[in-house]
Formats: C-alpha cells, structure tokens, sequence
C-alpha cells in the first residue's frame, strides 16, 4: 500500500492506494500551522494513521509514503525549506520524520510536479510522453512529464514556469523577481489587483460585496455574466497565459498542456477557446501540432491523489 500526503497551505488530504494507484481510503483535515513544524508533523502523521484505521490497514502495509508539498525542497528532495504557505517552517526534515513514523520509504516531491505526475497518470494527460502541468491556483506552479517522466532538471527545480517573465520590467513577485507569469495570473495577483481597479458599480463588486473579499472567483463568475470589465481581464489573463504556453510550444513541444484551478473554473468559451486561438497564431503549424490545451480532469481530488503518484514514481524509479 501507498499512502499519499498532500500538505496544502489550508488543507491536508490523504490518499491510499494499493499498487495499482487505486484509492481504498482518504481523508482531508485543516493544515492549522501552529507555528512549530514538529507539532505539525505529528498532527500530519495522526490524520495519516485514522486514514489507515478506517480502511481497516495496518501502518506495517505500507511500502512507501508520498508527500506532495509546495517547494521549495532541499536538492535530495529530504527537507522542505521556507514554503511560504506554511508559517513557521523553515527547514524541516519532513522525510526523515515521517520515514520514522510509518517505517517505510517517505517521497518528496513539490506539488506541482505532484499535479503533473497525478494528471498524467489519472487525469488530462493518461498515455500521453510529453505533458506540462499549470498548477494555477494562489500562485502558478508547473510541472514537466517528458518521455514519460518527471523532469526535474539538474537543481530539480524544472517547470517552475510561473516564474518566466511575460513583462520586463514587470510587477513585483512574490517570489521577489519581478515581471513573473504568477504575478500577472497567480490567484493572489489577480485579487490584488482586482481590489485595486475594479470599477465600483462591477458585477465583480456586486458579487463580492466587499473589496477586499475580491477573487479570481469573481473575476470568472462576473465575466461568465458577460461583465465587460471582467470580460476584459480575461482577455489580459488570456493574453498572459497564452505567452507562456508559447514558450512552452516552442521549447518543449509537448502533446498535452494541462491547466489548473482558474483557467478550468474560467473553461472553454471564457479561457480554453480564446488561449488555443492566440497560441495557434502565435505559433509555427507544424511546431506543435495537434497539441492539446486541457483542463485538469481531477479537480478537487488531485490532492488526494497528488501523494499517492509521487509515491508510486518513486516506488517504480526503485528510489
Ligand atoms: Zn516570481
């Protein structure tokens, strides 16, 4: 058996699995930082074993834990150091702490790279060799799957695609650099920049009551009503998007681009419609051709099967 973790910034979810990938338990709790990582871990781990005691499965089944993780990650994959979502982590051995736990193998993979080897092997992308995840959420994160594996790159920080520049000079980042796709299409930029320019007679405003409850949620929702203002940012968050799968057309030529969260909340006729348009313009015919631009298929359960991937690639890369 498999058990996969997926450590959110709001939730966990957990997902076990026998080899085949097949889900025979799972669960979700709140992630409630408590400010000390050992803490945290030991919660972490108390929501995995009612997992295991509800599917009725003793820890001693377990070949190997997956834990999927927002980066950054030491480069052996042991330790995560700094993810901005969980507050008071620093560097911690999560590897090593939960391996002590459940006496088996721990995987560490970030969780972009989680979502791609999940859409790939269950979602958007099954069957296919070439495949880039956009994770597209509060920010965007990418993931690589080229012949067939996971590309980590020589620092194992491939496909952190938010983080090619669209402008340049461009707005500032939350990762620091300035001009990243994520700060043009990220969750959290979006907001941002809906509180700062949203019309006060909008449909966003409307139906989000409140300034500073703006979100993407709104942005696609108003647009979906056919807001001309919303309708606009969709064609500036298009417009960005479109960019970036360019780039990932002309170096990588994949078969398959899967998108996240907001593009597949925005779907066909508000976003996947309109990118494909632009990229297919903006592209030689026979660079790409038959590339498919997708929505994730796994929606809300690619959590629950996120840790249980990382879990089953590492169990068949014998890592
Ligand atoms: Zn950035």
């Amino acid at each position: 058996m498999i058990l996969g973790i997926d450590i959110g910034g709001t939730k966990i979810a957990y997902g076990l699995a026998d080899s085949s990938g097949e889900l025979r338990g799972r669960g979700r709790r709140a992630t409630e930082c408590s400010g000390d990582p050992e803490t945290d871990l030991a919660r972490i781990a108390s929501g995995a074993r009612a997992v295991l005691a509800e599917a009725g499965i003793p820890a001693s089944e377990l070949v190997r834990v997956g834990v999927a993780v927002p980066g950054p990650l030491d480069a052996e994959r042991r330790r995560v150091i700094d993810p901005p979502n969980l507050p008071g982590w620093e560097t911690v051995p999560v590897a090593e702490r939960l391996a002590r736990e459940f006496g088996c193998p721990v995987s560490l993979e970030n969780d972009a790279n989680a979502g791609a080897l999940a859409e790939h092997r269950f979602g958007a992308g099954q069957g296919v060799s070439d495949l880039v995840y956009l994770s597209m959420s509060t920010g965007v994160g990418g993931g690589l799957i080229l012949g067939g594996r996971l590309h980590r790159g020589r620092s194992g920080n491939a496909g952190e695609l938010g983080h090619t520049p669209v402008e340049w000079p461009g707005d500032i980042c939350s990762c620091g650099l300035t001009g990243c796709l994520e700060a043009y299409i990220g969750g959290a930029a979006l907001a941002r920049r809906m509180r700062e320019h949203a019309p006060q007679d909008s449909r966003v405003m409307g139906l989000a009551g409140a300034r500073e409850r703006l979100s993407a949620v709104h942005l696609v929702e108003a647009a979906r009503a056919g807001d001309a203002w919303a309708l606009a940012e969709m064609d500036r968050f298009n417009g960005y998007l479109s960019q970036a799968i360019v780039h990932l057309a002309f170096a990588l030529a994949p078969e398959v681009i899967v998108l996240g969260t907001i593009a597949a909340a925005a779907g066909e006729a508000l976003c996947f419609a309109p990118v494909r348009a632009r990229v297919a313009e903006s592209t030689w015919p026979h660079q790409a051709p038959g590339m498919k631009i997708l929505p994730a298929a796994l929606g809300d359960e690619l959590a629950e099967y996120a840790g249980v991937c990382v879990g089953l690639e590492a169990e068949e890369a014998g890592a």
